[in-house]
Protein backbone atom coordinates (compact mmCIF):
# COMPACT_ATOMS: atom_id res chain seq x y z
CA UNK A 1 0.00 0.00 0.00
CA UNK A 2 1.17 3.62 -1.10
CA UNK A 3 -0.46 6.37 1.21
CA UNK A 4 -0.21 10.03 0.39
CA UNK A 5 0.12 11.98 3.33
CA UNK A 6 -1.59 15.48 3.44
CA UNK A 7 -1.27 17.94 6.58
CA UNK A 8 -2.14 21.84 7.44
CA UNK A 9 -3.49 22.14 3.90
CA UNK A 10 -5.01 25.58 5.42
CA UNK A 11 -7.12 26.56 2.52
CA UNK A 12 -4.49 26.83 -0.10
CA UNK A 13 -5.95 24.87 -3.19
CA UNK A 14 -3.23 26.00 -5.34
CA UNK A 15 -0.69 24.24 -3.44
CA UNK A 16 -3.32 21.46 -3.00
CA UNK A 17 -3.22 21.40 -6.82
CA UNK A 18 0.15 21.48 -7.20
CA UNK A 19 0.68 18.54 -4.51
CA UNK A 20 -1.82 16.01 -5.91
CA UNK A 21 -0.81 16.75 -9.86
CA UNK A 22 2.83 15.91 -8.68
CA UNK A 23 2.15 13.02 -6.29
CA UNK A 24 0.14 11.39 -8.93
CA UNK A 25 3.66 10.39 -10.70
CA UNK A 26 4.08 8.35 -7.61
CA UNK A 27 1.11 6.61 -7.83
CA UNK A 28 -0.58 6.36 -4.58
CA UNK A 29 -3.24 3.60 -3.49
CA UNK A 30 -4.82 5.88 -0.69
CA UNK A 31 -4.66 9.54 1.28
CA UNK A 32 -4.01 10.28 5.06
CA UNK A 33 -4.89 13.46 6.47
CA UNK A 34 -3.44 15.01 9.35
CA UNK A 35 -5.83 18.40 9.74
CA UNK A 36 -5.80 21.81 9.57
CA UNK A 37 -7.75 22.17 6.10
CA UNK A 38 -8.79 25.22 6.76
CA UNK A 39 -7.90 28.67 8.46
CA UNK A 40 -5.49 31.06 6.91
CA UNK A 41 -5.67 30.33 3.42
CA UNK A 42 -8.24 31.83 1.04
CA UNK A 43 -10.25 28.78 -0.29
CA UNK A 44 -11.59 26.79 2.57
CA UNK A 45 -14.81 25.15 0.47
CA UNK A 46 -12.29 24.49 -2.42
CA UNK A 47 -9.91 22.47 -0.26
CA UNK A 48 -13.19 20.44 1.86
CA UNK A 49 -14.47 19.49 -1.16
CA UNK A 50 -11.44 18.21 -3.25
CA UNK A 51 -10.56 16.26 0.35
CA UNK A 52 -13.85 14.91 0.06
CA UNK A 53 -13.42 13.58 -3.27
CA UNK A 54 -10.32 11.92 -2.17
CA UNK A 55 -12.16 10.06 0.52
CA UNK A 56 -8.89 9.48 2.25
CA UNK A 57 -8.35 5.96 4.25
CA UNK A 58 -8.32 8.00 7.42
CA UNK A 59 -8.32 11.74 8.37
CA UNK A 60 -8.45 13.78 11.44
CA UNK A 61 -8.90 17.32 12.72
CA UNK A 62 -6.40 20.09 13.29
CA UNK A 63 -7.11 22.85 15.78
CA UNK A 64 -7.86 25.09 13.01
CA UNK A 65 -10.80 22.66 11.91
CA UNK A 66 -12.08 22.70 15.52
CA UNK A 67 -12.28 26.49 15.67
CA UNK A 68 -13.71 27.27 12.26
CA UNK A 69 -16.43 24.22 13.00
CA UNK A 70 -17.15 26.05 16.22
CA UNK A 71 -16.30 23.19 18.69
CA UNK A 72 -14.53 25.26 20.55
CA UNK A 73 -13.15 28.59 21.13
CA UNK A 74 -10.51 30.64 19.67
CA UNK A 75 -8.14 29.85 22.70
CA UNK A 76 -4.26 30.69 21.78
CA UNK A 77 -5.18 32.54 18.27
CA UNK A 78 -3.59 35.69 17.46
CA UNK A 79 -5.49 38.32 15.64
CA UNK A 80 -4.15 37.28 12.51
CA UNK A 81 -5.42 33.58 12.99
CA UNK A 82 -8.43 34.74 14.65
CA UNK A 83 -9.26 37.27 11.89
CA UNK A 84 -8.77 34.65 9.46
CA UNK A 85 -11.02 31.61 11.20
CA UNK A 86 -13.69 34.49 11.97
CA UNK A 87 -13.57 34.93 8.00
CA UNK A 88 -13.59 30.95 7.42
CA UNK A 89 -16.47 30.17 9.88
CA UNK A 90 -18.35 32.89 7.82
CA UNK A 91 -17.70 31.24 4.62
CA UNK A 92 -17.78 27.74 4.91
CA UNK A 93 -20.53 26.14 3.39
CA UNK A 94 -23.75 24.53 6.07
CA UNK A 95 -22.34 21.01 4.17
CA UNK A 96 -18.65 21.56 4.74
CA UNK A 97 -19.17 22.84 7.87
CA UNK A 98 -21.21 20.19 9.33
CA UNK A 99 -18.53 17.51 7.75
CA UNK A 100 -15.42 19.66 9.14
CA UNK A 101 -16.98 19.27 12.80
CA UNK A 102 -17.59 15.64 12.20
CA UNK A 103 -14.06 15.04 11.77
CA UNK A 104 -12.50 12.50 14.55
CA UNK A 105 -9.58 13.56 16.90
CA UNK A 106 -6.17 11.90 16.93
CA UNK A 107 -4.29 9.43 17.15
CA UNK A 108 -5.92 7.21 15.15
CA UNK A 109 -4.81 3.72 14.00
CA UNK A 110 -4.57 3.52 10.13
CA UNK A 111 -2.98 -0.14 10.22
CA UNK A 112 -0.19 -2.28 12.16
CA UNK A 113 2.37 0.50 10.69
CA UNK A 114 1.02 3.75 10.81
CA UNK A 115 -0.96 5.92 13.28
CA UNK A 116 -1.77 9.61 12.58
CA UNK A 117 -2.40 12.40 15.35
CA UNK A 118 -2.01 16.56 14.14
CA UNK A 119 -0.07 17.73 17.39
CA UNK A 120 1.59 14.63 19.43
CA UNK A 121 -0.58 11.29 19.98
CA UNK A 122 -0.70 11.68 23.82
CA UNK A 123 -2.14 15.81 22.75
CA UNK A 124 -3.88 16.84 19.52
CA UNK A 125 -2.77 20.29 20.20
CA UNK A 126 0.46 20.13 21.25
CA UNK A 127 3.45 20.89 19.20
CA UNK A 128 6.23 18.10 18.34
CA UNK A 129 9.12 20.48 17.99
CA UNK A 130 11.97 19.18 20.41
CA UNK A 131 13.12 16.32 22.22
CA UNK A 132 11.19 16.66 25.04
CA UNK A 133 8.00 15.99 23.24
CA UNK A 134 9.22 13.47 20.97
CA UNK A 135 10.58 11.43 23.60
CA UNK A 136 6.57 11.52 25.42
CA UNK A 137 5.40 11.01 21.54
CA UNK A 138 7.63 8.05 20.98
CA UNK A 139 6.32 6.76 24.38
CA UNK A 140 2.97 7.18 23.68
CA UNK A 141 3.09 6.06 19.86
CA UNK A 142 1.39 2.16 19.70
CA UNK A 143 2.70 1.86 15.42
CA UNK A 144 6.03 2.42 14.51
CA UNK A 145 5.59 4.79 12.41
CA UNK A 146 3.68 8.10 13.93
CA UNK A 147 2.53 10.75 11.28
CA UNK A 148 1.85 14.21 13.02
CA UNK A 149 1.49 17.76 11.44
CA UNK A 150 0.55 21.27 13.51
CA UNK A 151 3.79 22.85 13.18
CA UNK A 152 4.54 23.05 9.30
CA UNK A 153 8.17 22.24 9.43
CA UNK A 154 8.76 19.08 7.31
CA UNK A 155 11.05 16.57 9.92
CA UNK A 156 10.86 14.49 12.27
CA UNK A 157 12.81 11.83 14.81
CA UNK A 158 13.92 7.98 15.03
CA UNK A 159 13.43 6.59 18.79
CA UNK A 160 16.08 3.45 18.26
CA UNK A 161 16.93 1.52 21.67
CA UNK A 162 16.00 4.43 24.09
CA UNK A 163 18.20 6.57 21.43
CA UNK A 164 16.81 9.98 20.07
CA UNK A 165 17.85 11.62 16.63
CA UNK A 166 16.68 14.14 14.48
CA UNK A 167 16.30 13.03 10.93
CA UNK A 168 18.68 14.18 8.63
CA UNK A 169 16.86 17.53 6.91
CA UNK A 170 19.38 17.34 3.69
CA UNK A 171 16.61 16.17 1.66
CA UNK A 172 14.67 12.88 -0.08
CA UNK A 173 16.61 10.33 1.47
CA UNK A 174 13.88 7.61 1.85
CA UNK A 175 13.19 6.42 6.16
CA UNK A 176 13.17 3.34 6.55
CA UNK A 177 10.44 2.38 8.79
CA UNK A 178 11.73 0.08 11.46
CA UNK A 179 9.11 -1.77 13.38
CA UNK A 180 11.14 -4.04 15.53
CA UNK A 181 13.49 -1.21 17.45
CA UNK A 182 11.60 1.42 17.78
CA UNK A 183 9.64 4.55 16.28
CA UNK A 184 9.76 6.67 13.26
CA UNK A 185 8.39 10.09 14.00
CA UNK A 186 7.78 12.10 10.96
CA UNK A 187 5.77 15.36 10.01
CA UNK A 188 5.22 15.38 6.35
CA UNK A 189 5.38 19.04 6.47
CA UNK A 190 2.72 21.35 5.26
CA UNK A 191 1.19 21.55 1.83
CA UNK A 192 -0.58 25.26 2.39
CA UNK A 193 1.46 27.41 4.53
CA UNK A 194 5.14 25.69 5.16
CA UNK A 195 7.38 27.52 7.71
CA UNK A 196 10.46 26.04 6.95
CA UNK A 197 11.79 28.80 5.01
CA UNK A 198 11.09 26.61 1.70
CA UNK A 199 7.67 28.08 0.49
CA UNK A 200 6.88 25.32 -1.68
CA UNK A 201 4.13 22.51 -0.55
CA UNK A 202 5.29 19.60 1.76
CA UNK A 203 3.70 16.09 1.56
CA UNK A 204 5.34 12.62 2.03
CA UNK A 205 4.37 9.14 0.07
CA UNK A 206 4.53 6.19 2.89
CA UNK A 207 4.96 2.73 1.03
CA UNK A 208 4.34 -0.17 3.80
CA UNK A 209 5.78 -2.49 1.21
CA UNK A 210 8.84 -1.25 0.76
CA UNK A 211 8.64 0.12 4.72
CA UNK A 212 10.02 3.60 3.41
CA UNK A 213 8.33 7.09 3.62
CA UNK A 214 9.66 9.75 1.56
CA UNK A 215 9.39 13.76 1.67
CA UNK A 216 7.98 15.78 -1.41
CA UNK A 217 8.36 19.24 -2.05
CA UNK A 218 6.54 20.81 -5.10
CA UNK A 219 6.65 24.19 -6.17
CA UNK A 220 2.97 26.09 -6.63
CA UNK A 221 1.21 29.37 -8.33
CA UNK A 222 1.86 31.37 -4.97
CA UNK A 223 1.16 34.69 -6.11
CA UNK A 224 -2.45 32.93 -6.99
CA UNK A 225 -3.20 31.87 -3.75
CA UNK A 226 -1.79 35.33 -2.47
CA UNK A 227 -4.32 37.24 -4.91
CA UNK A 228 -7.15 34.71 -3.26
CA UNK A 229 -6.67 35.84 -0.04
CA UNK A 230 -6.18 39.46 -0.52
CA UNK A 231 -9.06 38.98 -2.50
CA UNK A 232 -11.12 37.20 0.56
CA UNK A 233 -10.18 40.21 2.75
CA UNK A 234 -8.02 38.65 4.88
CA UNK A 235 -4.89 40.00 6.55
CA UNK A 236 -2.02 40.80 3.80
CA UNK A 237 0.56 39.11 5.98
CA UNK A 238 -0.91 35.78 5.67
CA UNK A 239 -0.14 35.89 1.77
CA UNK A 240 3.25 37.63 2.28
CA UNK A 241 4.38 34.64 4.46
CA UNK A 242 3.30 32.19 1.85
CA UNK A 243 6.87 33.84 -0.39
CA UNK A 244 8.92 33.20 2.66
CA UNK A 245 7.81 29.92 3.40
CA UNK A 246 7.67 30.98 7.19
ZN1 LIG B 1 -1.71 24.19 10.91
Amino acid sequence: MRYLVLSDLHANRHALDAVLADAAAHSWDQSLVLGDLVGYGGDPNGVIARIRELAPAAIIRGNHDKVAAGIEPPTGFNPVAYAAIQWTAATLTPDHAAWLAALPRGPIIVDEDIEICHGTPYDEDVYLVGPGEARRAADAATRPLCLFGHTHLQMGFRMRDEQLSSLPDDGRRPLPIEAAVGRLLVNPGAVGQPRDRDPRAAYAIVDTDLRLVTLHRVAYPIDDAQRQILRAGLPPTLASRLAAGR
